[in-house]
């Protein structure tokens, strides 16, 4: 038994993977995500934004400024069965022409959307939405549902983000829109064209069935998708006993993330996450 592997892996790097900023729907500019991850003490970091690089210049610039180790990162949007899943690219070239034209397609489908959904609140009197939501936009070309989130609280419809999501914004609610994202062939394709790695993002926050997620777990290994977030800000942490089992059973690396958002919304700070299981091999190990 390895009594201090904990420890060990701890004290040899803060890694966290995942994390948002306002070229998104996270609250900080990329240039503080960065330096609120130095302040906490993050060894290595990525920035993760929503369909969008754009926020990838100002975070590297800042992390070298800081000695602080940085790897190009983007959360791709992808439609699996009827559900929306999350995939992580990391370390990619930022530049890869396939990559890059790929998350201009998706971004392009969120403008309908952000439409459509201010259409279908506006039905049970909410008006303007779309137009509040551009408020909280830090970049007008990625509007998310978190956006319309943040206005919805803001004029009292609902007390917090959480809740305006619950009651407006998933499937079956007036703010809610099917949409096609990206496929996961097409995803993965791009990141390992462009020499990156793929992650399953918070695999215990999707709303695919168990007989769905072991579809996805099938597919993405057979399409060459590296790893899983074992370890997420945003899942239970007893997820992590279960994830960890599908890293082992199906030869992912392991990835820990914080996909923190922004102070105030987000529960798990960046770099402070649970550590991961010590028998399972960091996705960082490919990274470094
Ligand atoms: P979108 O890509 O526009 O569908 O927005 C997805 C984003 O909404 C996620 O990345 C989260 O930041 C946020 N989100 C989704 N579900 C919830 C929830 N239940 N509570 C809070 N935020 C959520
Ligand atoms: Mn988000
Ligand atoms: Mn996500
Ligand atoms: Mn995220």
């Amino acid at each position: 038994m390895c009594g201090n592997c904990y420890t060990m892996h701890m004290s040899t790097i803060n890694a966290d993977l995942h994390c948002h900023s306002t070229a998104s729907d996270g609250l900080l500019s990329p240039a503080a995500v960065v330096e609120r991850a130095h302040a906490n003490g993050v060894d290595l970091l990525a920035l993760t934004d929503h369909d969008e690089l754009a926020g990838l210049e100002e975070a590297r610039a800042t992390a070298q400024a800081l000695g602080l180790r940085f790897v190009n990162g983007a959360e791709f949007s992808v439609s699996w069965l009827d559900q929306t899943v999350h995939i992580v690219g990391l370390a990619f070239d930022s530049a890869s022409p396939a990559l890059v034209e790929g998350l201009h397609q998706i971004r392009q489908g969120r403008d309908t959307r952000a439409q459509r959904m201010s259409d279908g609140l506006a039905q049970i009197g909410i008006r303007g939405a779309l137009e509040g939501a551009l408020k909280y936009a830090g970049n007008p070309a990625l509007i998310s549902r978190s956006h319309f989130a943040r206005h919805l609280v803001s004029i009292g419809v609902a007390r917090d983000v959480g809740n305006v999501f619950e009651h407006y914004l998933v499937r079956g609610k007036p703010g809610f829109v099917e949409h096609e994202w990206a496929s996961l062939e097409d995803v993965l394709g791009w990141i390992h064209g462009a020499g990156g790695i793929a992650v399953i993002a918070h695999p215990g926050r999707t709303r695919v069935d168990k007989a769905g997620m072991t579809k996805l777990f099938e597919r993405f290994k057979d399409l060459g998708g590296e790893a899983i977030e074992v370890v997420s800000g945003v899942q239970m942490g007893a997820d992590a006993l279960e994830y960890a089992r599908v890293a082992r059973r199906y030869g992912f690396l392991a990835s820990r993330a914080s996909d923190f958002h922004g102070p105030g919304e987000s529960v798990v700070d960046i770099g402070r996450s649970e550590i991961l299981p010590p028998d399972l091999t960091p996705v960082w190990e490919r990274l470094v």
